[in-house]
């Protein structure tokens, strides 16, 4: 393993960790994945802490939300060339936190980076007071503000703290709250230095809070005390989150998990599909909301597809390393690879073949699992059904595209998919049939997650909502009309009789079949 950077000094990561807001007195370590060494002690927000956050928060963000959009812009703006200042160190904090490989860490600063330049080049139309004409044209018209909501709670997952945390943050800001944003533990020191950068920006400091607790210690007071709650995590604990949510009627987004299918065409290119399913399945080894679980193919390319791809997947480049060698690291705890390990274990025990990988590799470090290709994965299976979230996919035949698309869609699931063919049109309509709320065509997620002005938003279990695309700055903005009457023509006149009434309901009936004819 290359020596672990200076940047990751005690010292300088102590400094981070005094970044997080209130502190109940206790600490956790965060520690490097790949040698189980401390590199700080983290403290905890406590519950008691939570209203005074919640007030502080909420007193920043009203003088933020004063700030002309311009000025709030020009924070984001900054920060965008901070990130690329700072890309290197930024990535030494994900790699030492998450154990991920170089590789997948800096397609995080890129993410933020393309998300951020988009909604610079998007929200001042999305936010300007847009003009509406009224039930009477010319005498009467609306206009729509959009308006900050206040407080945004970001609750992000350790697998990319930077998407997930600090990409959702960015919109809420622009828009004008202020922002209380829970990191996992795991991986708080990534998005503390991406926070530390937002105020380097020019961010008025209590405008973002990071908070730190495990999972669900700051109890319900911080979701029931905030103005919308942009969660993303395990379905499970988005029940819990949208329960509490839902009795407080505090607007919610659920971004959850997934078990992403990948149809195979006959006339799929296999070399092209080999390459794009190694970085689907294994990229950040596994760990990846929109990753492949589950490969679909047809019975005529079957074993050329599966030949070809166990032989890449077994020469990938999987180490521990803070360069930009390895394809994939490790997992992000043991907790996280005895998960991975007993959904294996279980498949091979109830008959599924282990086609590479299928054991941890401790010669690597202490959470290292390879690229695992599984065959006869069958209903019974824990990985049948249930999202791995590891380097792990399991490889089925079909014999017809309806066969193909039926089991594809056989999930609770629906959050990505990807079809791969030779004919672009013919893959498009099976694309068309697969339910999720992203598909891609000859690419596993990059293209839809990357296309930002396009909505990320899972279907079923995976979600409620979305990210990105107007939507993904629009959900932080609470419409505000004013409507105005030019003269008064629109009220009844006191002491109108009947025969008059009925009269003027015949022309307003008339009147109302002219403005849809011609689209007024
Ligand atoms: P998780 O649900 O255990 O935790 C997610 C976050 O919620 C963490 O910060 C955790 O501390 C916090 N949390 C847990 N219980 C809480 C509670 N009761 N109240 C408040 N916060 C609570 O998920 P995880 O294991 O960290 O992440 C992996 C999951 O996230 C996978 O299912 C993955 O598919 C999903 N994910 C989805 C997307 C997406 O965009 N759809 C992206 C990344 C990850």
């Amino acid at each position: 393993m290359s020596r672990r950077p200076d940047f990751l000094a005690p010292s300088a990561l102590a400094d981070l960790a005094a970044g997080v807001a209130g502190s109940g007195g206790s600490t956790v370590p965060v520690r490097e994945v790949w040698t189980g060494d401390v590199l700080a002690e983290l403290p905890q927000t406590a519950a008691a802490d939570v209203p005074g956050v919640l007030a502080t928060a909420r007193a920043a963000g009203a003088a933020w939300a004063a700030w002309p959009l311009e000025r709030r812009l020009d924070v984001i703006d900054r920060f965008h060339e901070l990130l690329r200042r700072d890309t290197e160190r930024l990535l030494d904090l994900v790699q030492a936190e998450s154990g991920k490989a170089r590789r997948t860490g800096f397609n995080e600063v890129v993410d933020i980076l393309m998300l951020a330049a988009h909604y610079l080049k998007r929200a001042p139309r999305l936010l300007a007071p847009q003009q509406v004409s009224g039930p009477l044209p010319v005498v009467s018209g609306s206009t729509v503000t959009r308006r900050p909501l206040g407080v945004v709670l970001v609750i992000a997952p350790w697998n990319f703290p930077l998407t997930t945390g600090i990409g959702d943050a960015v919109p809420a800001l622009i828009a004008g709250n202020a922002v209380v944003l829970k990191p996992d533990n795991q991986t708080a020191l990534s998005t503390l230095y991406a926070a530390r950068l937002l105020r380097e920006a020019g961010l008025p400091r209590d405008v973002l809070q990071v908070v730190c607790a495990e999972g669900g210690d700051l109890g319900p007071g911080l979701v029931e005390g905030v103005d919308h709650v942009m969660f993303t995590g395990s379905v499970s604990t988005g029940r819990v989150i949208a329960a509490q949510a839902g009795a407080a009627m505090v607007p919610v987004t659920l971004e959850l998990g997934g078990k992403n299918p990948m149809i195979v065409l006959p006339d799929a290119d296999l070399d092209a599909t080999v390459t794009g399913a190694l970085q689907g399945c294994f990229d950040n080894a596994g760990q990846l909301c929109m990753h492949i679980e589950r490969i679909y193919v047809h019975d005529t390319v079957y074993t050329t597809f599966r030949d070809k791809f166990v032989a890449a997947a077994e020469g990938m480049d999987q180490r521990a390393g803070y360069d930009y060698g390895a394809e994939l690291g490790a997992l992000v705890s043991g907790r996280q690879l005895a998960t991975v390990d007993a959904q294996v274990r279980d498949a091979v025990t109830k008959g599924a073949t282990v086609l590479t990988g299928g054991a941890p590799d401790a010669e690597l470090g202490p959470t290292f699992y390879p690229p695992t290709v599984l065959e006869g994965v069958t209903e019974g299976m824990t990985l049948f059904r249930e999202e791995t979230f590891g380097p792990v996919v399991a490889l089925h035949r079909y014999g017809s595209v309806d066969d193909a698309v039926t089991a594809a869609n056989d999930s609770a699931y629906g959050l990505n998919a990807c079809v791969w063919g030779g004919d672009l049109a013919a893959a498009r309509a099976v694309a068309e049939r697969l339910e999720a709320g992203t598909v891609n065509v000859n690419d596993c997620m990059a293209v839809a997650f990357a296309s930002k002005a396009a909505p990320q938003a899972g279907a079923k279990q995976s979600g409620q909502g979305g990210r990105h695309g107007d939507e993904g700055i629009l959900k932080y903005t609470r419409p505000h009309v004013i409507g105005v009457l030019k003269k008064q023509v629109m009220a009844t006149p006191a002491g109108t009789t009947r025969e008059a009434f009925a009269k003027q309901a015949a022309q307003t009936l008339r009147l109302m079949g002219l403005a849809k004819r011609f689209k007024l």
